[in-house]
């Protein structure tokens, strides 16, 4: 099968291209190497250097499928950028849909995530939970979420939505566990964490989140759903406070742990989820995987992957 993959430059991406390639696929990547390197593009993929924003990026490209996983993936960034977040993350996800109802794509695989969510009210947070988006980051994969299940109703594109909860691993370039390592290189006396360090959050390791997303890819070309939302995750959580620790034990440093208040509710940032774990059941029904690692597992693991690549 002839599989385009936006973002196969990224994080996620360049480990989804790895197995796909693995597989025997035929694959194709679609990068501006905002984020993505290069170097970790798999040899065996074509590499096309295009930016999602433009609307004419897909001239020359054709595939079977898209993995649609580009995107501005710092929540963070979305509450101060929110014109950075609208570009990357809802105009350039209506591209690849017009792209893929032109060009006769059969299904479309979106990279969605747990913020869509907000402050659930229900923790695990299943599927059937309502949008409540308190960033702009949600609000613009719960966006990019309406706007596949439309394609798919009325063009017929099929469209299968992951909500990731936190992903991890080698490669990864922005979130917790990397700003802590990047701040210990700067100084590894003082550790500062945003909020009051209680927030808890689900971590999944990268090759269970691939195994997951493979599984459930292959699943859903099954079934007649023309749209379906899954999440994937882990079936614990870990503190904030906990990582921490981790990851300044794995560098095998004892800094002080300085808590940086931001909000009057603890949260690291305005718009940052405090809680989240989401309910796994639906996936597991499903497709029979579970995850191998807890999420401190998870966090130990890429703290050690990360302080190779990062840590010298
Ligand atoms: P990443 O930043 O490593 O990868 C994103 C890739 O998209 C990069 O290679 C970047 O260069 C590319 N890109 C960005 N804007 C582009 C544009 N306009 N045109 C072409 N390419 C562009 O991030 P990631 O962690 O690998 O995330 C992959 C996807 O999964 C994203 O959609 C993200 O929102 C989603 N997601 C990630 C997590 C996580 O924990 N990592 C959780 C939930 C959802």
């Amino acid at each position: 099968m002839r599989i385009v993959v936006t973002g196969g430059a990224g994080f996620i991406g360049s480990h989804l291209v790895d197995r796909l390639v693995e597989e025997g696929h035929e694959v194709v990547v679609v990068d501006n190497l905002s984020s993505g390197r290069r170097e970790f593009v798999n040899k065996a993929a074509e590499l096309y250097i295009r930016d999602l924003k433009e609307s004419d990026w897909g001239v020359g490209i054709r595939g079977d499928v898209v993995f649609h996983f580009a995107a501005n993936p710092e929540v963070r960034l979305s509450t101060t950028e929110p014109v950075v977040h609208f570009n990357e993350n809802v105009l350039a996800t209506f591209n690849v849909l017009e792209w893929a109802r032109q060009t006769g794509v059969k299904s479309v695989i979106f990279a969605s995530s747990s913020t869509v969510y907000g402050d659930a009210e229900v923790i695990p947070t299943p599927e059937e939970a309502p949008y409540k988006p308190i960033s702009v980051y949600g609000a613009a994969k719960a966006a990019g979420e309406v706007m596949c299940a439309t394609y798919a109703r009325l063009y017929g594109v099929k469209c299968l939505a992951i909500r990731y909860a936190n992903i991890i691993g080698p490669r990864l370039r922005h979130g917790v566990i990397y700003d802590f390592i990047m701040k210990l290189k700067r100084n590894p006396n003082v550790l500062e964490v945003l909020g009051d360090g209680t927030q808890r959050k689900s971590y999944l390791y990268i090759k269970d989140a691939i195994d997951a997303t493979i599984l459930a890819w292959k699943k859903f070309e099954e079934i007649k759903e023309p749209f379906l939302a899954l999440n994937v995750g882990n079936l614990d959580a870990i503190k904030v406070l906990d990582i921490a620790q981790i990851v300044a034990e794995v560098l095998g440093l004892r800094p002080e742990i300085k808590l940086v208040p931001t909000t009057p509710d603890g949260r690291g940032w305005p718009g940052d989820v405090k809680y989240m774990t989401l309910s796994i059941t639906k996936l597991m029904k499903m497709t029979g995987w579970r995850p191998t690692m807890t999420s401190g597992e998870a966090v130990r693991k890429t703290a050690e992957d990360l302080a190779k690549e990062l840590w010298q």
